[in-house]
């Protein structure tokens, strides 16, 4: 009757205050990162940026590159656990009337989010008049072939050794790496990796990086992902400050607890951020008293994400940020979290 309600209520109430208790403790004692620790591991990036900005203007200066520059959560305050990683963003130059950009939905592949690069004008404009035609492959910019551009250069031609022992670090290409690493030890216990991630900046601002689709079929090697990382992450970070919210904290939580447990290990930031966002569009209340409650809330939107197999972008809804899981691995998360959602301390425990 009235009083079982009641009683009911008043467990959830209690559940919800412990689960509450624990978000706060998480994020003190596992989530955040010191900032000594992130200034160290910043430091280390910068170096390495730094060198790798003299050794490639000496050694070919006719290479169309904008400055390279470091980014990532690291910079965000968006990182969680450890210091551990950064991209090292390097943007390529393309000639206007030489290249044009045709997005996945208008290919045979048929997938929004990434895009195809094409060589135009090859009648008056023969091979090598721009000095990116050394990567296309059958009249398209590979994105493949320019990452194994770098790869020569960074990992076979730039002495590491050395200047590893002039900053005081130990460096060294992580072979074999789908996409170009170099890890930095710069204390005995800590080491940071940083990912060459060379990319291209279109007229209307859409950034595109050469890291390839993951399901790699060969047709599918000269696909170019469009990034919505920036704008994703600016949109977040601009609602919270609105209403002094705690989106960010509850996207920090929900990283740890996906870095923290093998099962989930498959999730990235980006989904979790659109996932978040969407959620904002039908959820206003983001206090920090409402933290475990929207934590619960992002919890069972995932797992209805993953039931529908789908997660629209919430900055270009066509775009399926699940499309690159397996069906299988859409089962596995989908069950972890589905579990997860009566007991969700149990995901973040370490
Ligand atoms: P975290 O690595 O989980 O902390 O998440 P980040 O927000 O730092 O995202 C890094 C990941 O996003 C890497 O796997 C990148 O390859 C990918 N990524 C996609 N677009 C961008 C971009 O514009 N900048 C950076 N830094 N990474 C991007």
């Amino acid at each position: 009757g009235g009083s079982g309600a009641t009683q009911s209520d008043l467990q959830k109430a209690r559940m919800r205050l412990s689960l509450q208790e624990h978000l706060l403790d998480f994020y003190q004692n596992n989530v955040n990162i010191p900032t000594e620790e992130q200034a160290v591991a910043r430091r280390a990036a910068l170096d390495i940026c730094a060198e790798l900005r003299v050794f490639l203007h000496a050694k070919l200066p006719d290479m169309p590159l904008r400055e390279m520059y470091l980014s990532g959560s690291l910079y965000d305050e968006l990182q969680v656990v450890t210091a551990d990683h950064a991209q090292l963003m390097v943007p390529l130059i393309l000639e206007k009337n030489l290249w044009s950009s045709i997005p996945g939905e208008d290919t045979i592949m048929n997938v929004p989010g990434f895009w195809l690069i094409r060589r135009e004008n090859l009648e008056y404009f023969p091979r090598n008049s721009s000095y990116w035609d050394r990567c296309m492959v059958g009249g398209y910019l590979s994105p493949k072939s320019v990452l194994e551009v770098f790869d020569k250069l960074v990992a076979g031609s730039i002495n590491w050794p050395a200047i590893g022992s002039v900053l005081d670090y130990i460096i060294r290409p992580v072979v074999p790496s789908e996409t170009l690493t170099l890890e930095v030890q710069y204390d005995t216990e800590r080491r940071l990796y940083v990912d060459f991630l060379p990319l291209l900046v279109m007229e209307d601002g859409t950034s595109l990086i050469a890291k390839p689709h993951r399901l790699v079929a060969e047709r599918h090697e000269n696909l170019w992902r469009q990034s919505f990382r920036v704008a994703e992450t600016a949109r977040l970070r601009a609602l919270d400050q609105e209403d002094g919210g705690c989106r960010c904290a509850c996207l920090k939580l929900a990283k740890a607890m996906c870095k923290l447990n093998p099962a989930l290990n498959r999730l990235n930031a980006s989904q979790l951020t659109n996932c978040i966002l969407l959620l904002c569009e039908k959820e206003g209340d983001w206090t920090q008293d409402a933290l475990a409650d929207r934590f619960l809330q992002l919890l069972r939107a995932l797992v209805g994400h993953l039931e529908a197999g789908r997660l629209p972008c919430a900055l270009s809804p066509k775009v399926n940020l699940f499309c690159e899981l397996t069906e299988q691995e859409v089962d596995e998360l989908g069950y972890t979290l589905y579990c997860a959602l009566s007991d969700p301390a149990g995901l973040l425990r370490t």
